[in-house]
């Protein structure tokens, strides 16, 4: 059975006193909430004070970094690898859209990362998603086209994922991220969501041989209002959250609305 999973990306925001308490309100809610895990994405100076800050966590929230080098040491001014995060962290976000927008980040180098953290064992949230909104209801093949063609979500997912194996992939979740959904207020509808996220699961399966509990979630202007939408399809396996993750109890609402429906509560 598939863990489902809500993922919270701070992105560059808070400070060190904020970063701290927003780790701990987000733990003391999370005591309440089973049957998910929950990590939370802190800037990654902040990581290591809010690990020795919940030492006595509950089992099921995890600290992941929004990023990672590929090498695991070098000249690499600026840069984290994945040595520096294990033990301290257990999930690295990668590939996230803002990381190619402002960084002109490369799928080939994504799939770097994504070897090199998965040499060291930490598991990876592998974001793909589309600048321009796919119109399936107008014509669902020739969409399907276009996302397997050059630039297409499933094209850029492949280059990303190539040279891993079905075992390698374990460790590995995808989200689903339309950029034009990101920090725009304008999420994409559960329906749309959930079609494409089967439409990756069916990619990875069929193309890739990759075995179908490769989780897959959704991100996009998640808010406990939409979270619910999302949740209730069978195709997605959590969520990713940006905005909404910077506030403790929103964002426990929206793991507890995940964890009641993909329970059965
Ligand atoms: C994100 O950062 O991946 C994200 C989905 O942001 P937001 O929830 O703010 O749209």
């Amino acid at each position: 059975m598939i863990h489902p999973i809500v993922v919270g990306n701070w992105k560059m925001h808070n400070n060190y006193a904020g970063s701290v308490l927003l780790a701990k309100e987000v733990a003391r809610y999370s005591e309440k909430i089973k049957h998910i895990d929950i990590v939370l994405a802190p800037p990654s100076i902040f990581v290591y004070p809010i690990y020795e800050s919940l030492r006595a966590r509950p089992s099921n929230l995890y600290l992941g970094v929004q990023n990672m080098m590929w090498e695991n040491e070098g000249a690499y001014t600026g840069e984290i690898s994945s040595i520096m995060v294990r033990g301290i962290a257990e999930y690295v976000i990668l590939g996230h859209s803002e990381r190619a927008k402002f960084f002109g980040e490369t799928n080939e180098q994504v799939n770097k990362k994504i070897k090199n953290c998965l040499k060291n064992h930490l598991n990876c949230i592998v974001c793909i998603g589309e600048y321009d909104k796919y119109d399936l209801e107008d014509d669902y093949e020739r969409e399907l086209t276009r996302m397997k063609s050059d630039k297409g979500i499933l094209s850029g997912l492949k280059e990303r994922l190539t040279g891993l194996s079905a075992e390698d992939l374990e460790n590995v979740s995808i989200a689903y991220e339309p950029v034009w959904a990101i920090g725009t207020g304008n999420n994409a509808s559960g329906m749309y969501a959930g079609a494409i996220a089967s439409i990756i699961k069916e990619f990875l399966h069929k193309e890739l041989g990759i075995s179908s509990s490769c989780r897959v979630l959704y991100g996009g202007s998640v808010d406990d209002k939409n979270a619910r939408e999302f949740a209730a399809q069978t195709s997605i396996d959590g969520l990713l959250v940006g905005g909404e993750s910077l506030n403790a109890l929103r964002f426990a609402k929206i793991c507890k609305i995940v964890s009641e429906v993909k329970s059965g509560r």
